[in-house]
């Protein structure tokens, strides 16, 4: 903008000098031309007056050295005849018929016409004709505009050079607090606060950028106490449902009775489930997520928790293909399986009219790294950050697949606490979601 800004002034500028300067320079044509046209006519008062076209035909030649611009020259007597002419060679001779016969100098067609009356004791006695070439002002023309051009690069060239050096320190702040309000949006991380020192619009800016994050913040912790609080008191009621619900339906033997009990116990474990998730969202929310950290063996647990899949689920087949050998982890046995229970879960729930997932599983350098590969909805790359985000689920699932969109995000700090990573990766159909864990 500021090049852009700078160019357009100085060529305006530009114009306007240009313009000005060359009506200057016509002025002053005006002016010697006429001036010479009146001291033709006076010196020829004579040679008209005794009809000595010879002297001025003469004085006429002369101009050649005096005024070499002037291309073409007549004298005409006071009948408008022809008395005396001089053509410069090479040049059209009618050219003399366009000159305006009214005392006046005017440009045409790339020429300056002049007329002047003779005077003698005050009788017009004849006319002196003159045509200018105005090479010269085409020279003026080109060189104004090849200075104009050379001016006009280097004023851009100039001007963004200074936006260059100068635009880092004018709009770093103002890209600190874009770069920030990206980062809050991705990470989802409300604790951001900027430093600014400055007293301008920017830093009102940046201390209402700051004030909404606290707003932010306060707003999420009342809504995490409310979780918080309200699932732990709806646990203590959905476990004794869910108890005298079992009972029921170890008691009941009647249709459609026991079918209405297996129907209420499914629902309620689903009530569980949530209520489960929700607790844990608020103890990662206040840090209070503890692993209870034992040795085992990875594979024995990946074995135990798919057969449990299987049982709960026989849509699919699970596939296994592992590459391990008797890996020991030191790790919280019960989370690791949530996380796997999890993961398995979605690639089934995902997967709608599929029949096959695989989970495999690889030792590279100090950790483990386990895959469980779907061929499901997939999820698309603008959201693959997003899915680990709390209550986050993807504008094509939201609609169609029940959830809460917590799971992921409970797996992700489980794994994270265990110094592991979790990533979810597009396939070119379904997707991949991997989780590695340390071998130390
Ligand atoms: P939930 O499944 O209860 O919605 P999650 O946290 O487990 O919650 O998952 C978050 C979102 O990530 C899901 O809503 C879904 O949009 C997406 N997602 C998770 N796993 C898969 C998968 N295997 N395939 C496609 N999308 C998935």
């Amino acid at each position: 903008m500021q090049g852009f800004t700078s160019v357009l002034v100085l060529t305006i500028f530009f114009i306007v000098y240009v313009i000005t300067d060359i009506n200057s320079y016509k002025q002053r044509k005006i002016h010697s031309i006429t001036s010479l046209a009146s001291v033709i006519g006076n010196n020829s008062i004579s040679t008209l007056e005794f009809q000595d076209d010879d002297e001025a035909t003469k004085i006429l030649f002369e101009l050649k050295n005096v005024a070499p611009e002037i291309i073409q020259a007549a004298i005409m007597d006071k009948n408008g005849k022809l008395f005396a002419r001089y053509l410069k060679p090479g040049t059209d001779s009618t050219l003399l018929t366009s000159v305006v016969n009214n005392n006046k100098a005017v440009f045409h067609g790339g020429y300056l016409f002049a007329s002047n009356d003779i005077i003698s004791k005050n009788e017009i006695i004849g006319k002196v004709l003159l045509v200018a070439g105005l090479s010269e002002l085409q020279q003026i023309k080109q060189a104004k505009f090849r200075i104009g051009a050379i001016l006009l690069v280097m004023a851009l060239g100039f001007s963004f050079l200074v936006a260059y050096i100068l635009q880092p320190y004018i709009s770093k702040r103002l890209l600190y607090l874009v770069d920030s309000i990206k980062e809050v949006s991705i990470s989802g991380n409300y604790e951001q606060r900027l430093e600014d020192n400055g007293k301008d619009e920017i830093s009102i800016l940046i201390n209402v950028f700051n004030n909404l994050m606290e707003q932010v913040k306060l707003n999420q912790r009342r809504k995490d106490e409310f979780i918080g609080i309200a699932s732990h008191e709806l646990k203590t009621p959905i476990t004794s449902i869910k108890g005298y619900i079992e009972l029921l339906n170890v008691i009941e033997d009647k249709q459609p009775n026991k079918q209405f009990v297996i129907k209420a116990l499914e629902n309620v474990k689903k009530l569980e489930t949530l209520i489960s998730d929700l607790l844990d969202v608020s103890k990662i929310q206040s840090g209070q997520l503890e692993l209870n950290l034992s040795k085992f063996n990875i594979e024995d647990l990946l074995e135990e928790t798919i057969t449990a899949i299987r049982v709960v689920s026989g849509s699919h087949e699970i596939i296994q293909q592992h590459n391990l050998h008797h890996e020991i982890i030191l790790a919280d046995r019960q989370r690791i399986e949530q996380v796997l229970v999890n993961l398995l879960s979605n690639a089934i729930k995902y997967s709608p009219g599929e029949k096959k997932i695989i989970i495999s599983t690889a030792k590279t350098g100090k950790e483990i790294i386990i895959k469980i590969r779907d061929f499901g909805i997939g999820v698309p790359k603008e959201e693959q950050l997003n899915i680990f985000e709390r209550f986050y689920r993807t504008k094509d699932t939201s609609a169609n697949i029940s959830g809460f969109g917590l799971g992921l995000y409970i797996c992700m700090d489980i794994i994270k606490r265990h110094q592991g990573k979790l990533w979810v990766e597009a396939e070119e159909k379904g997707s991949s979601f991997y989780f590695s864990l340390p071998l130390e």
